[in-house]
């Protein structure tokens, strides 16, 4: 293949606090796809989310060694669902690839992931068929999630599947149409459709470094992306207080027979503290789920930008 006709494959990569496993993670994945550079030409977008280690300085380094790689510097820590904006929107290549830095994607599987793009697939999803290195707790919860949102939201998200896919060109300038704020990849991702197949593979345990994802930060990710997704939750209450206006009536109807009937009962006063307590709960429970969905309205209001880069570091002359 003529070097005029090769296709550019960008690697998507998010960055935040990963100096000790930066070295590593070139090595791994240059091993990985020197068979193919004869084929394709590739691009190592690297996004640097804000660290405050030394992961920019180690990106740099690593830089003169690869000439693939490009460095976004984010001005701060927005998120790795905004890093992943910020590659995917500087990425050129005609397949985009989201890989974590820490080496969990097996980067062996873009050659697999290649092959089906080259069939024909838009896109090539990474299935984790085991997650035996990830808790039980989270390996629970995830499929809790998983169940939660499939069951409430449309298109469903497939189980077990991160970011790391493959994307062909015309499925990022779809993504790129969406101009929310809010951003659940996986599930953005997902709504766009296009032809799609699916890899399996065995999820590795983190090479180097901490997870950046902790319980509080995992469960507000759940709710983000089932409220951007579906409106079910909010529709709920219309359900739940129409059963509860009929249950009320009819108690009211059965109330004003016995007093007709037995006469006035005095005593009630536990029923009744308990009921305004249930029912006091519930509206405060329904102002809350209310108060999810206003604060997102709000925040999408603002219309204020994903991300924002400090510089773009290039080592390629175009
Ligand atoms: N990440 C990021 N910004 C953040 C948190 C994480 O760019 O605010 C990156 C991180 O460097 C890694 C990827 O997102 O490349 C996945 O993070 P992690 O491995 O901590 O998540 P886990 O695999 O535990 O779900
Ligand atoms: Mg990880």
């Amino acid at each position: 293949m003529s070097p005029l006709t090769k296709k550019i494959v960008s690697l998507v990569i998010p960055f935040y606090n990963e100096a000790v496993g930066v070295e590593d993670f070139f090595v791994v994945v240059n091993q990985a796809l020197v068979a193919s550079y004869d084929s394709y030409d590739f691009e190592f977008v690297c996004v640097n989310d804000g660290s405050s280690d030394e992961t920019l300085v180690k990106l740099r380094e690593q830089a003169q060694l690869y000439p693939q790689i490009v460095i976004v510097d984010l001005s701060r820590n927005f998120g790795k669902e905004a890093a992943l904006t910020a590659g995917i929107d500087i990425a050129c290549g005609d397949a985009i690839i989201p890989i974590d830095s820490d080496l969990q994607d097996p980067p062996e599987l873009i050659v697999d992931m290649l092959k089906a793009w080259e069939e024909g697939y838009e896109v090539v999803l990474a299935k984790r068929s085991d997650r035996r290195t990830d808790s039980f707790l989270k390996r629970s919860t995830a499929l809790w999630f998983y169940r939660t949102h499939n069951a409430v939201s449309k298109p469903s998200i497939p189980e077990n599947v991160g970011d790391f896919r493959l994307m062909d060109r015309c499925v990022i300038t779809a993504l790129q149409q969406m101009p929310e704020q809010q951003r659940f990849m996986k599930g953005l991702f997902a709504w766009v459709g296009f032809k799609t197949t699916t890899i399996e593979y065995s999820r590795q345990q983190r090479h180097a470094g901490d997870s950046k994802f902790s319980g509080w930060k995992l469960w507000n990710f759940a709710i983000e992306g089932i409220t951007s997704f579906s409106i079910a939750p909010l529709k709920l209450w219309t359900y739940i207080g129409g059963l509860g206006a009929l249950v009320a009536m009819f108690y009211a109807l059965y109330i004003v027979f016995s007093t007709l009937i037995l006469g006035v009962e005095v005593p009630g006063y536990a029923s009744l503290l308990v009921t305004i307590i249930f029912f006091g709960s519930l509206q405060l429970l329904s102002i809350g789920i209310l108060g999810e969905y206003i604060g997102r309205i709000y925040m999408e209001a603002k219309r204020r930008p994903i991300y924002i880069v400090r510089e773009v570091f290039r080592n390629k002359e175009d």
